[in-house]
């Protein structure tokens, strides 16, 4: 019996899978990609005589259909998802039926979108004395969010939010954020296409204008919305700095020298 892999392939750029998975690519006799999210580029370093096939068009039953028919036939497959399996990748409704059929399973890591959109815009999710906390979720859609986690809830902890699968619902996020009490001019950052070379749009904006930038530049798809007191730190002026760099500051590495 082989063994199904899921591989993370990051956030689009080829370059951005792990070096773990792009190994396994090498390896592999049969790699399903999801390709309405990644790149077929992905899959060039897949030997000669490897099938590759696109499950845009598959459903769940078909998907894992496919992988345990191929596992069976003693291969090593490839499930490759988008950023990182964990994260909205229905990774577990693959994985139970794979338990059941008795197939091993393997998960590799990837680069998530939401910090390959932060690298995009050249921020930091976190900063000290502004938020240490990042809150990885979605705006409630079709799938109904759990009891505690609805949108205002989150944001009443003013910390850096990463909003997956929302950018269509962008007046629910002013509304929501607004009645949590952060200020219009808030700023945020979409992310269209983050790392895809070529394709990538970075649109800043605040909480008033956001939705008439997305608009203007036809942003209705593939993006991550990030909004956190930390976006655009980079031209801030103030701006409190990290103990581990601190001068005075010792740890296990080096002394710190007291002024
Ligand atoms: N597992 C993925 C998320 C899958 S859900 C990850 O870790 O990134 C799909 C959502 O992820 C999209 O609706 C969008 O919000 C976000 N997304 C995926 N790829 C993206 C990219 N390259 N740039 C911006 N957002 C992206």
């Amino acid at each position: 019996m082989g063994k199904v892999w899921f591989v993370g392939a990051g956030p689009g750029d080829p370059e951005l899978i792990t070096v773990k998975g792009r190994g396994l690519i090498e390896k592999a006799d049969a790699i399903l990609f999801a390709g309405s999210l990644v790149s077929e580029a992905t899959t060039r370093w897949a030997k000669s005589g490897c099938e590759i096939q696109d499950s845009k068009g598959m459903d769940l039953e078909q998907i894992v259909g496919w992988l345990i028919e191929q596992a069976q036939d003693n291969r090593t497959v490839i499930r490759l998802q988008t950023g990182d399996p964990g994260l909205y990748g229905a990774l577990i409704e693959m994985v139970q039926p794979l338990d059941e059929a008795g197939i091993e399973v393997g998960v590799v890591p990837g680069v998530s979108s939401a910090m390959a959109s932060a690298a995009a815009g050249v921020e930091s999710l976190t900063l000290p004395e502004v938020t240490q906390t990042v809150i990885l979720t979605r705006v409630e859609g079709r799938t109904p969010m759990p009891s505690g986690e609805s949108l205002p809830e989150l944001a009443q902890h003013h910390c850096t939010l990463c909003l997956f699968l929302s950018i269509t619902l962008l007046k629910k996020v002013q509304t929501d954020l607004l009645a949590a009490g952060w200020p219009e001019e808030s700023p945020i950052l979409v992310v269209h296409k983050a790392s895809w070379p070529d394709e990538e749009k970075i649109i800043r904006g605040t909480l008033a204008d956001i939705r008439d930038k997305c608009r203007a530049e036809k942003v209705n798809s593939q993006a991550m919305i990030i909004v956190s007191p930390t976006i655009g730190a980079r031209h801030w002026s103030e701006l409190k700095k990290s103990k581990l760099y601190d001068k005075s500051f010792s740890h296990r590495f080096r002394k710190g020298i007291s002024e």
